[in-house]
């Protein structure tokens, strides 16, 4: 039996690649749906072969408790409800599975984390690229002999974003601009890359003058991470250039090249290094597998299991907090510690 998944939202990423994911997935299944849009709602269950009894609104998010075939959610409203979402979950003993960003602060984070603690549920948030598997290759790369010890990386999120969905640029909903909606994803490969964490960030963000859309969150954020063992991580992740999402990383003897790193799809692999005399080059063929299907076998197999995810809260939480800095960086002009974990929310 596969373990079955509620829906929480409907938006583009539940229906456009969740959703049609699920047919590729191996553990994992969608057994409800949680929408505001109750029309919407039935049209979905009906193209998914779900009974019309198992679709609510938000307020009835609770009756899911007397549902045996829902054991977990995915939570993909913006993100500043993942925390609400979480807690309710948790409170009726079903396991999370959220998106990223795990929250808009710090504090929400925390308190996800300690919700499912207390409830004993399994708390995971939705990092595709680390089921990737070219991402993953591109980490045993990085740990490698060839590419040897880590100096830099650059990596670049961009894209063009047109007016809506309106909440992306809602501090309030959103928490933030570029940075933790797109900026993340050059943040959290730095650090599964690296398997270190940055000790300091200095960072500028930018907002073009008289645009309603950045009034209240930034375009664009650039920003540098030092880690311990000298790795400077640059990255750059704007709503408002031409789409780029590959990542470089130099190391003392080779590199790696991973082009559209943080797409839906197409990942390839590059290897540059030296034997003797010779450059090479060499790009691993990978054969490619649906990333939203891998992530949620992950979580099915975890709550069977009763395994920590590879992903867990946190990892989100750890992410929040070098966010944080990076905005005080960039508001302050200077460089910005980034403040330690307890040592029993260290992730590695
Ligand atoms: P979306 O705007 O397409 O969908 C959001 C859904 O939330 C909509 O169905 C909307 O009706 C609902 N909603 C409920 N209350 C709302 C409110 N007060 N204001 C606005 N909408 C409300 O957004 P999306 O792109 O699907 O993003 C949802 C979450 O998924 C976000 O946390 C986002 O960061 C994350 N996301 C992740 C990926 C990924 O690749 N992992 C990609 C896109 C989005």
């Amino acid at each position: 039996e596969r373990v079955g998944f509620a829906i929480i939202g409907l938006g583009r990423i539940s229906l456009e690649q969740i959703l049609p994911a699920f047919a590729q997935c191996r553990l994992a299944r969608p057994a409800a749906l949680v929408s505001g849009s109750p029309e919407k709602a039935r049209l979905t269950a009906r193209q998914y072969g779900l009974r019309p009894d198992s679709v609510h609104g938000y307020e009835q998010f609770e009756r899911l408790r007397e549902d045996p075939a829902v054991q977990a959610v995915y939570i993909a409203l913006p993100n500043a409800m993942h925390r609400e979402f979480t807690e309710r979950a948790a409170a009726i003993g079903k396991h999370v599975l959220t998106e990223k960003p795990m929250a808009t602060s710090s504090e929400d984070c925390a308190a996800m984390i300690a919700a499912c603690a207390r409830s004993n549920v399994r708390l995971m948030v939705a990092y595709r690229c680390q089921y990737e598997q070219v991402n993953r290759a591109a980490i045993q790369a990085a740990q490698s002999d060839a590419v040897g010890r880590l100096r830099f990386l650059q990596a670049a999120n961009l894209q063009s974003s047109g007016p809506g969905p309106q909440w992306r640029y809602s501090r309030r909903l959103a928490g933030g601009g570029a940075l933790p909606d797109i900026g993340i994803y050059c943040l959290n490969a730095a650090r599964y890359l690296s398997r270190e964490e940055p000790l300091e960030v200095v960072a500028q963000a930018y907002s073009p003058p008289g645009d309603e859309r950045f009034r209240e969150v930034e375009e664009s954020m650039s920003f540098t991470l030092r880690f311990p063992s000298g790795l400077l991580a640059q990255a750059q992740s704007s709503y408002g250039a031409y789409q780029e999402k590959s990542l470089r990383l130099t190391g003392e003897r080779g590199s790696l090249f991973l082009e559209d790193a943080f797409a839906y799809r197409g990942q390839r692999l590059h290897l540059f290094y030296r034997d003797g005399e010779h450059g090479l080059q060499r790009q691993p063929q990978i054969h490619p597998r649906n990333q939203f299907a891998l992530e949620l076998d992950h979580m099915a197999r975890c709550i069977r299991e009763k395994r920590r995810p590879h992903t867990p809260g946190e990892e989100g939480l750890r992410d929040q907090v070098i966010m944080e800095a990076i905005m005080r960086a960039a508001e302050s002009g200077r460089p910005e510690p980034v403040p330690l974990l307890p040592a029993d929310m260290t992730v590695r």
